[in-house]
C-alpha cells in the first residue's frame, strides 16, 4: 500500500521538494522497515508498519535527496 502512495504521488506530481517546492522525480530503495530489538531471547517487533524510501529530487540545480520514514510530510495534497 505505501509503496502504492509513493508511487502515485511522485507520478502525480505531489511529492514535493522541500529545497526547490518543484516535484520530486525519482525514488528508490523502498523497504519496508522492521525494527526489532534484541531483549533476552525473543525479538520484539516495535514497528512494522513504516517504510523507508530514498526520495531524489532530480530537478535542474538541486541536490536534495533524503532517505526517509517521514515521506507523507512531503506529500501535497
Ligand atoms: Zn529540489
Amino acid at each position: 500500500m505505501s509503496l502504492k502512495r509513493i508511487q502515485d504521488a511522485v507520478t502525480g506530481k505531489k511529492m514535493i521538494c522541500p529545497t526547490c517546492k518543484k516535484p520530486v522525480q525519482k525514488f528508490e530503495k523502498y523497504a519496508e522497515t522492521i525494527d526489532a530489538v534484541r531483549d533476552g531471547f525473543n525479538i520484539q517487533e516495535i514497528d512494522s508498519h513504516s517504510s523507508r524510501v530514498t526520495l531524489i529530487c532530480n530537478n535542474d540545480g538541486c541536490d536534495w535527496k533524503e532517505r526517509t520514514e517521514y515521506w507523507e510530510n512531503y506529500i501535497d495534497e
